[in-house]
């Protein structure tokens, strides 16, 4: 089987799936194809802070509507230390930005939604995916469906298909560099039917380790503690966890409500980044191209900008203008290399190191109580939570 389309999208996670809509909505045709079945896309439980950007994002590409409806908008967040906190109020410090809180399940949910609607060329379970010629001007991409072999001929490819996807791989190693740091621990989430402890985010600094309260809705909680890589899941029955959540979360205690887990997972914490995000006709977006720990909530906004830009300069391309597909590595990597140092700073500042020793931990009180102290200190973690700007002045 031979096709052809205009962009070949590999990977229908929130970055595949939006550049496909924005693409479609400006009249260029595209095709994605994504390893696994819809079920499982849709049931990956993963982030869930928008930032305004990509809200805005998310509008113009015509899939907002429950996002508005049901999306909670957040003007703030808190910063505990040993149980006492203090609020960063974000619409004030930033004149008048904010974050939404919806699952990316439910972002994706509707954006798979979008595309069967108007029967977008969106192919599940597509397998053995590979890329071919992509350094010169007829790239091509090849994939088996139901054992049949299919070859989809193609202007670009996007390459958004997570960090264990096979587009990066596909950039010669001796162009591509990659820049990493691996933590030593990881989260422990809990995903449960019960109301949050606070109506906003609560990022907690504790002798014990991190912890952070978050929601996906008013009925459902979103909680993590940090634990050592090497603890089981086993070893962490649902009471142990609300015990170590309460403990940590100190004043907030008496206000968490108990629930059985609906999901239960540890996730290790990375900064990635691989350069450039560009390779003749293949273009990174997402998680193909850079990982941060999830602590500034980066990961999926992160995903939404570079796509913003890819989309962005493709347009632009199919109108005679090249230079948005010239200038797309540089502009999505200076953008994710400030998100990368917001979510390093914001993790090292409030986890526990193994190798913390008094005086790091006097860095952190003192560095919490400055924020806590200085509107200007924390006007610039407002600034880098609520998201930078896609295009920055100066
Ligand atoms: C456990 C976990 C928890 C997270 N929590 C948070 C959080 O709290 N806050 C936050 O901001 N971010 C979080 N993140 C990060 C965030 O979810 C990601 O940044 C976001 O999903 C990136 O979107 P993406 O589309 O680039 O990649 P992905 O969502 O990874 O999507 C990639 C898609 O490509 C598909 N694919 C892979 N290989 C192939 C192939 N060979 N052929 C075809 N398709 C392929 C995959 O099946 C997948 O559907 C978390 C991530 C994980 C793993």
């Amino acid at each position: 089987m031979r096709q052809r389309t205009q962009v070949a999208i590999i990977g229908a996670g929130p970055a595949g799936l939006l550049l496909s809509q924005l693409l479609s909505k400006a009249g260029i045709d595209c095709t994605l194809l994504e390893r696994k079945d819809r079920a499982y896309v849709e049931g990956r439980i993963r982030a869930g802070v928008l930032e305004q950007g990509t809200v805005d994002l998310l509008r113009e590409a015509g899939v907002a509507a429950r996002l508005d409806a049901e999306g909670l908008p957040h003007d703030g967040f808190r910063l505990a230390l040993d149980g006492e906190s203090f609020r960063v109020d974000m619409r004030h410090l930033t004149g008048g930005k904010s974050v939404t809180v919806y699952g990316q399940t439910e972002v994706t949910k509707d954006l798979i939604e979008a595309h069967v609607a108007r029967g977008a060329a969106l192919v599940f379970e597509a397998e053995e995916v590979a890329l071919h010629e992509i350094d010169g001007k007829a790239p091509y991409v090849t994939y088996e469906k139901d054992g049949q072999a299919h070859r989809l001929d193609c202007d670009f490819i996007a390459g958004c298909d997570g960090y264990h996807g096979i587009a990066r791989r596909s950039i010669p190693a001796e162009v591509l560099k990659s820049f990493e740091r691996v933590y030593p621990f990881g989260w422990l989430g809990i995903l449960a039917d019960v109301p949050p402890c606070d109506h906003e985010l609560i990022y907690a600094n504790h002798e014990r380790g991190f912890a952070l309260a978050s929601m996906r809705s008013t009925t459902r909680s979103r909680y993590y503690v940090q634990v050592a890589m090497e603890e089981k899941l086993e070893d962490w029955p649902d009471e142990r966890l609300w015990d170590e959540l309460a403990l940590r979360l100190g004043e907030h205690a008496p206000h968490i409500t108990r629930g059985p887990a609906l999901e239960k997972s540890i996730a290790p914490l990375r900064s990635f980044v691989a350069e450039p995000m560009r390779w003749g006709q293949l273009f990174l977006a997402g998680d193909a191209a850079h990982i941060v720990p999830p602590t500034g909530a980066k990961g999926l906004n992160l995903a939404a900008s570079d796509v913003g830009l890819l989309a962005e300069a493709l347009t632009a391309h199919y109108r005679g203008d090249d230079a948005g597909i010239e200038h797309y590595s540089a502009r999505a990597l200076a953008r994710v290399w400030k998100a990368e140092r917001f979510s390093w700073w914001f993790t090292s500042l409030t986890h526990r190191f193994p190798e913390m020793d008094g005086f790091s931990r006097r860095m952190q009180m003192a560095e919490l109580a400055y924020i806590r102290e200085s509107e200007a200190a924390r006007r610039v973690v407002a600034e880098n939570y609520v998201g930078l700007p896609l295009h920055p002045s100066g």
